[in-house]
């Protein structure tokens, strides 16, 4: 019963924005992702809301952002808070964890870690966040079966670290990332069938 209706919110919670999406609007992530991805999640975003990491990781997120206000008590706090901002024909749409006074705050849960922290790609999307908010600090909160960790920032991107971003078009942008792809099985790009090299 409980997993049926989570599943139901989340799909319910993605359609309502995908059938809202604009055909020049681009998500933050998306920006600092696999282009690929992008392509795919406009007609095949279904395909990402039943992997389990991603309702954990969900889950994971409305504990904390719940958290927030109970540790913070005499902070102001946003959470889900959207911001977009236009440049070149393009919107860029954000949706920011949590804001905690001056503070913009990104939680990422993950099960393995692949490299060192923080991830470069979240590393970019704070960092787009910043852009599109005006704020210039930022924490990385790391939720991870070994341990949880937090990584500050001083946000300084500005329109030209954003136009780098939505013109790379590396497929994918990351080796690692075709393995975990929803999209990997239909990806004709994808880096696992090619020998090992990007597009
Ligand atoms: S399989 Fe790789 S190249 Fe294809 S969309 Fe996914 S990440 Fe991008």
């Amino acid at each position: 019963m409980i997993v049926t209706k989570l599943l139901e919110y989340e799909h319910d919670d993605m359609l309502e924005h995908i059938e809202k999406r604009r055909p020049n609007e681009i998500y933050v992530t998306e920006l600092t992702e696999c282009p690929m991805k992008r392509e795919f999640r406009r007609k095949l975003w279904f395909m990402e809301i039943t992997k389990p990491a991603f309702i954990i990781g969900k889950l994971i997120h409305i504990g904390i952002q719940e958290l927030l206000r109970e540790l913070f008590p005499n902070s102001t706090i946003e959470t889900e808070y959207e911001k977009e901002m236009e440049i070149e024909g393009k919107i860029i749409r954000g949706r920011i964890d949590a804001i905690v006074d001056d503070y913009l705050i990104e939680i990422k849960y993950t099960r393995g870690i692949r490299g060192q922290l923080p991830l470069q790609h979240h590393i970019e999307q704070l960092q787009v966040y910043g852009w599109l908010t005006g704020f210039n600090k930022g924490i990385i909160l790391y939720v991870t079966p070994d341990g949880i960790k937090e990584y500050e920032l001083e946000l300084t991107y500005n329109d030209n670290n954003i136009l780098r971003l939505l013109y790379d078009d590396c497929k994918p942008k990351y080796d690692w990332e075709c393995s975990y792809c929803p999209y990997s099985n239909w990806c004709p790009f994808n880096i696992q069938h090619q020998g090992g090299k990007k597009k």
